[in-house]
């Protein structure tokens, strides 16, 4: 279990994160929607140590990993089973999709199941098969962010964290993207998802959450947000 408990975070004199909890169990799709600016990058960091939080504490399958993350030891985090896959990049764009997922399994964690991971991210984007030995950088949109997704999966993650995947991507493929988690979900790796398509990411959600200029201001299964008018109204493009 991921649980992350009253995460605060300060940019200056600028509250972004304000004692926000949220917990994902092994297998579970969590979806934090939420408007430009209301803080789900901010969350995502914080829970890799990559910003320091003010007040709060993250712990994995019960262990403590907040004075990781007080170091800003991300590596470390990592080595504890837990990846991003940031809103741009997440990739070397001067080596090739191969040069990618093998520098993914560089975690210790990750390093005697390589060649199993490697065949997992491959079933999952059968495109990057054919690809292996392209450059990055010269891939389209939608294929750079399934080689994100690939190499993090090369570290072995208990849990991932995936800020905006579909961000610029056209609706057909962030489609695809979205399709799939539940696969990945399916070997019990819990996924901690920041969309603004809402529509998309609770249908493949099982629970989701809404932040609102930093505060978690609503909490439910995925359907029951699905059917809410008021995220209906700000996020769903109805009512
Ligand atoms: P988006 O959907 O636009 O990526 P978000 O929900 O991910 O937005 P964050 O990136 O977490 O939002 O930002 C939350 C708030 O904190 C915003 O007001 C942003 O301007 C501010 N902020 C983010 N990073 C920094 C930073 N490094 N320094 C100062 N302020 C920051």
């Amino acid at each position: 279990m991921l649980e992350i408990r009253e995460l605060t975070v300060h940019y200056g004199l600028h509250e972004a994160l304000h004692e926000v909890s949220i917990a994902v169990a092994p297998g579970e799709i969590v979806v934090v929607l939420g408007a430009n600016g209301a803080g789900k990058s901010t969350l995502l960091k914080a829970t890799m140590g990559m910003v320091r939080p003010t007040r709060g504490h993250v712990t994995l399958d019960g262990l403590d990993l907040t004075s990781l993350i007080r170091r800003r030891l991300t590596h470390q985090i990592v080595e504890q089973g837990l990846v991003l896959v940031p809103e741009r990049g997440g990739t070397f764009t001067d080596l090739t999709v191969q040069e990618n997922l093998t520098l993914g399994a560089f975690p210790r964690r990750a390093r005697a199941r390589e060649a199993e991971l490697r065949a997992f991210a491959l079933e999952l984007f059968p495109r990057l098969k054919e690809r292996l030995h392209q450059r990055v950088g010269t891939m389209s949109g939608g294929e750079q962010r399934m080689v994100a997704v690939a190499r993090a999966l090369l570290s072995a993650p208990r849990f991932l964290l995936l800020d905006e995947p579909t961000l610029g991507l056209a609706p057909v493929l962030a489609k695809q993207l979205l399709r799939v988690l539940p696969q990945i979900a399916a070997e019990g790796i819990g996924i901690l998802l920041v969309e603004q398509n809402a529509q998309l990411s609770l249908s493949v959600a099982q629970r989701g959450a809404v932040l609102s200029n930093g505060h978690l201001v609503h909490a439910a299964s995925a359907a029951e947000l699905r059917d809410d008018p008021a995220v209906r109204a700000a996020y769903l493009g109805s009512e």
